[in-house]
């Protein structure tokens, strides 16, 4: 319950500018805020602000000297308008967290100035302990709950975070942050984790930076930390309000339906579990909306009773692609849930049994360089477990 209303009021917060009325401020101004809609221009966004055409056309001038792209207007920017004396004082456009733009009247004509919004950029140690959940542990330990989406991404391949957290479960993280007026406004890459779990065991990953420029995890001893499968086939992305027992799957060898059901809301994210090719991407009468890929050494998987496909038939993806959304269509469906099946040579077996190969270990030659490289994150990881909890 708790839960539910931090993540309501949070909702209500980011949400309200768009439903709220103006507010006279005791100066005689008047504050609209808006967000720009789906399929809104900046230009129409004015205009639905009460602007006339002159305005909207100086408006324009002004951003477009100021470097101001209009091509990169997205859903969801912030507009302020304050007026004064019925006429257009200031408007604030607020792209990111970062970039804003700032028009101002000046007599009678709109100046336009961009504003970089000061940020630092730190390294830092993130240390969860979960009471609970995985956002009640992020909150008490003053981090942003999205680091839980951050770091299930780091772990997909040996932890589900929707169904393997469990209470007095550990997870401790060198990452890069992104803080304005000593807040975090995003996490960047991680550079350690360590997740100590009660139904998963010790799991360490170490990124690393190959001689070709592209980076990936590693365990301490140089094996990858990659595997040619997910642990799960739902990409952990909402936050929960308690232990995922709805997400427990439950196998399901039931005439040619077989595989296993996860019950999840619809409209969770469904994720690639291997790199493939999409052999189908279409209606079932049993099994509705359906997306089957074919991987490497004769795999196969299938996803059933989506709500939503995002993706096409011969189209190659990646592990971890977003293929769907899942949702509770077809015949052969008795509530919200994700069907996923997954074929060896043809023939249906049980995705929870297998084990699947790890990519392949870091060569070598390279564990020297490997050891520096991480030798820095590595001993902040190792220090922080020395911390008594409580301290
Ligand atoms: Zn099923």
């Amino acid at each position: 319950m708790f839960v539910v209303a931090i993540a309501a009021l949070l909702l209500t917060a980011q949400d309200s500018s768009t439903i709220s009325h103006p507010t006279p401020s005791p100066q005689g101004a008047l504050v609209k805020n808006r967000r720009l809609d789906k399929n809104q221009t900046v230009a129409r966004a004015l205009y639905d602000a009460g602007l006339d055409e002159v305005t909207v056309t100086a408006l324009h001038g002004a951003l477009s000297a100021a470097e101001f792209n209009f091509k990169k207007a997205r859903p969801g920017d912030q507009l302020r308008f304050v007026f004064r004396h019925g006429q257009l004082d200031v408007l604030d456009y607020r792209r990111s967290l970062l970039t804003e733009w700032q028009v101002r009247r000046d007599g009678d004509r709109y100046v336009a100035r961009k504003r970089e919004i000061e940020r630092e950029q730190r390294i830092e140690l993130v240390d969860l302990t979960v009471e609970s959940n995985v956002w009640d542990a992020a909150i008490s330990a003053g981090e942003r709950p999205d680091i839980a989406v951050t770091l299930s991404d780091v772990f997909a391949w040996d932890v589900d975070f929707y169904r393997d957290v469990q209470k007095g479960d550990r997870m401790r993280a060198v990452v890069e942050k992104v803080i304005h007026k000593g807040r975090t406004l995003e996490y960047g890459r991680v550079l350690a984790a360590e997740y100590m779990g009660r139904s998963v065991g010790t799991k360490k990953s170490f990124r690393y930076k190959m001689p070709d420029g592209t980076e990936t995890f590693f365990t301490e001893d140089g094996l990858s930390a990659r595997k040619t499968f997910l642990k799960s086939p739902l990409k952990y992305a909402t936050v929960t309000s308690g232990f995922g027992s709805r997400f427990h799957p439950v196998l399901n060898y039931v005439g040619n339906h077989n595989g296993v059901d996860y019950h999840a809301p619809s409209g969770t994210p469904v994720w690639a579990v291997s790199d493939g090719t999409v052999v189908r991407a279409g209606w079932n009468d049993g099994g509705g909306n359906v997306v089957c890929i074919k991987h490497v050494m004769s795999f196969e998987t299938c996803y059933m009773h989506l709500s939503k496909i995002l993706v096409k038939v011969g189209q190659r993806i990646a592990q971890k692609t977003v293929l769907a959304e899942s949702g509770n269509t077809g015949k052969l469906t008795t509530g919200p849930h994700l069907h996923f099946g997954l074929k060896r040579g043809g023939g249906w077996v049980n995705p929870l049994s297998q084990n699947f190969p790890r990519a392949e270990p870091l060569p070598k030659q390279l564990m020297e360089d490997f050891k520096q490289q991480i030798a820095d994150a590595a001993s902040r990881l190792a220090a922080s477990r020395v911390v008594l909890k409580g301290n």
